[in-house]
């Protein structure tokens, strides 16, 4: 969700150390880097996450337990998955969880990303594009990597956001305090949301910007910031709605991204 890239309106911005930055919207409303932009490998010191002053939208799965920085070091899921979608370009995409994180395989995370971005009302069911999970010692074209909040604003290269997630480069960052609490507009469901931050963030990837609530009621595109706001619109995680690409106006509401985590 969050953080996302935008295509629209990027500005080279310089960051911190040599770093440079490609600002645009994020999923969440946030800047997200350009593809090809190299960002931080690691976590390296930031600004203390800031005293949490919003309350998440529904208690944390008590299975999953982060604190705000991990240690910057990531694991990866081991296993190649098939290659799904019937047609497009291929794009091969590893998948990583943080140190820190307790309470979520590395595999099992894995699989459940596999098995989003293979759904067929998901970017591949169109025949655009196909995707394959592969290993940590295999070619990639993108990484998912699920992040504590601190780690996230690192390698989004805004630390000031610890809320939303983002597509950096080849990085597709899933900020876990969402993954695992979501957002109050999803009304407690997890499963929607996981799916939407997923596809969100995996279409900034694929050069998909931001867009707009079409029709108050209607779903909400899989490119608007639902992080962030619906708008009128409801939520959904798919990029294909009754069996069609389903998109809105380009753009993105100036919604105030949540302070904390
Ligand atoms: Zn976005």
């Amino acid at each position: 969700m969050v953080a996302c890239a935008a295509l629209a309106v990027a500005v080279l911005v310089t960051v911190g150390a040599g770093a440079v930055r490609w600002d645009g919207p994020d999923p969440a409303g946030r800047p997200v880097a350009a593809a090809g932009v190299a960002a931080p490998t690691r976590a390296v010191p930031v600004t203390p996450a800031p005293a949490r002053s919003t309350t998440p939208a529904a208690p944390a799965p008590a299975d999953i337990t982060f604190p705000p920085r991990g240690t910057g070091k990531f694991r990866a899921a081991t296993l190649r998955g098939a290659v799904a979608g019937r047609a497009g370009e291929l794009l091969r995409y590893r998948v990583t969880v943080e140190d820190g994180i307790d309470g979520v395989d590395v595999e099992r995370f894995g699989r459940e990303v596999g098995a989003i971005l293979a759904d067929p009302r998901g970017w591949t069911g169109a025949g655009r594009w196909r995707l394959q999970r592969v290993g940590p010692d295999d070619p990639a074209d993108f990484t998912v990597a699920l992040t504590t909040p601190v780690t996230r604003g690192v390698l989004c290269g805004d630390v000031t956001d610890h809320y939303t997630s983002c597509r950096n480069g080849d990085r597709v960052v899933i900020n876990v305090a969402r993954w695992a609490g979501g957002v109050p507009q999803f009304a407690g469901d997890l499963d929607t949301y996981r799916r939407y931050l997923l596809n969100h963030e995996v279409g900034h990837r694929l050069g998909r910007g931001h867009e707009l609530c079409p029709r108050a009621g209607g779903p909400a595109p899989v490119m608007q910031q639902q992080t962030l706001g619906l708008h009128g619109c409801v939520p959904n995680a798919w990029p294909e709605v009754d069996g069609a690409v389903f998109t809105g106006p380009p753009g993105q509401y100036d919604d105030p991204v949540p302070t904390g985590w």
